[in-house]
């Protein structure tokens, strides 16, 4: 895809945003999974239908731009999973595992959140004022899993891991 201007690059970032939603929507269940905390794999889970919803979001975005859903490959988000991946896999100690996974699981909320807050102001400069709306909604969602994942790392994981 060849970025000429701010329409293309809002484009390009849907497109990138789409991969990584769809990465975390595979990589969420697994990240359950492998938690040894309850309530850390119930965010996990709960996340991950919200990703679905997510997913779902964006495809009504693409369709009112009158375009078809596409995804990019992001680096970014790839990164992110690969070294939480490496590190679920090095970490013996489950309490200490889960404090890795907790914290890669913040790392891709706060990667999503700064693709989604830029998506939104270039959509309200660029006049999409009818997707505005779909993308503030995910970006609230993805606030929330942060916060959620944060206040369960001061109240208990943390804690538990040292
Ligand atoms: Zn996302
Ligand atoms: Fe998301
Ligand atoms: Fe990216
Ligand atoms: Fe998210």
């Amino acid at each position: 895809m060849k970025i000429t201007n701010l329409e293309d690059l809002f484009n390009h970032t849907l497109e990138d945003i789409y991969y990584a939603e769809n990465k975390l929507v595979k990589a969420l269940p697994k990240m359950a999974k492998a938690c040894e905390s309850p309530q850390l794999a119930k965010l996990f889970t709960t996340h991950a239908e919200e990703t679905q919803e997510q997913i779902a979001r964006l495809d009504e975005v693409f369709e009112a731009l009158g375009r078809k859903p596409k995804a990019t490959e992001c680096p970014a988000i790839k990164g992110i999973l690969e070294e939480g991946e490496e590190l679920m896999s090095e970490i013996k100690d489950p309490e200490t595992r889960d404090a890795a996974m907790l914290a890669a699981g913040q790392a891709a909320e706060h990667y999503e959140i700064t693709r989604y807050g830029t998506l939104v102001s270039w959509a309200k400069l660029l006049g999409h004022k009818d997707v505005v709306t779909i993308l503030e909604k995910t970006l609230k969602e993805e606030y929330g899993a942060d916060d959620k994942l944060t206040k369960l790392a001061e109240t208990k994981l943390n804690k538990q891991a040292a």
